[in-house]
C-alpha cells in the first residue's frame, strides 16, 4: 500500500501591483547596505525607491542606515565584539523609533 501525498495547492500571487507584505520588506533590507552604498543596479535602486516612498517603516530604517553609515565612515572601523554589535542595532532601532 501505498500513500501518496497530495500536492499543496500553491498560493498563485496576488494580482495586486504593490502588495505589502513582511516577506517583501525583508528583501529590501537585505538590499539596503548596497543601496545606501550605490551599487546596486538602476532597476533595483528604483524599485527601493519605490517600496521607500509605500513604507514609513523602511523608510526610517534607511534614514537611521544612513546615519550609521556616515558615522562609520568618519572612523576608521574596528571589528566589532558581538556585545558592540548588539549595542549598535539597539541604537540604530532607538534612532527609528524616536522620529
Ligand atoms: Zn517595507
Amino acid at each position: 500500500m501505498v500513500k501518496r501525498a497530495a500536492p499543496k495547492p500553491r498560493r498563485r500571487p496576488a494580482a495586486t501591483p504593490h502588495q505589502h507584505e513582511a516577506g517583501r520588506c525583508l528583501g529590501i533590507l537585505r538590499e539596503l547596505s548596497d543601496f545606501i552604498d550605490d551599487e546596486l543596479p538602476n532597476d533595483i535602486c528604483l524599485q527601493i525607491r519605490r517600496h521607500l516612498g509605500d513604507c514609513p517603516h523602511c523608510e526610517e530604517f534607511v534614514a537611521s542606515l544612513r546615519q550609521t553609515v556616515s558615522l562609520c565612515r568618519g572612523n576608521p572601523a574596528p571589528a566589532l565584539s558581538a556585545n558592540e554589535r548588539a549595542l549598535m542595532r539597539e541604537k540604530i532601532l532607538n534612532a527609528a523609533r524616536s522620529r
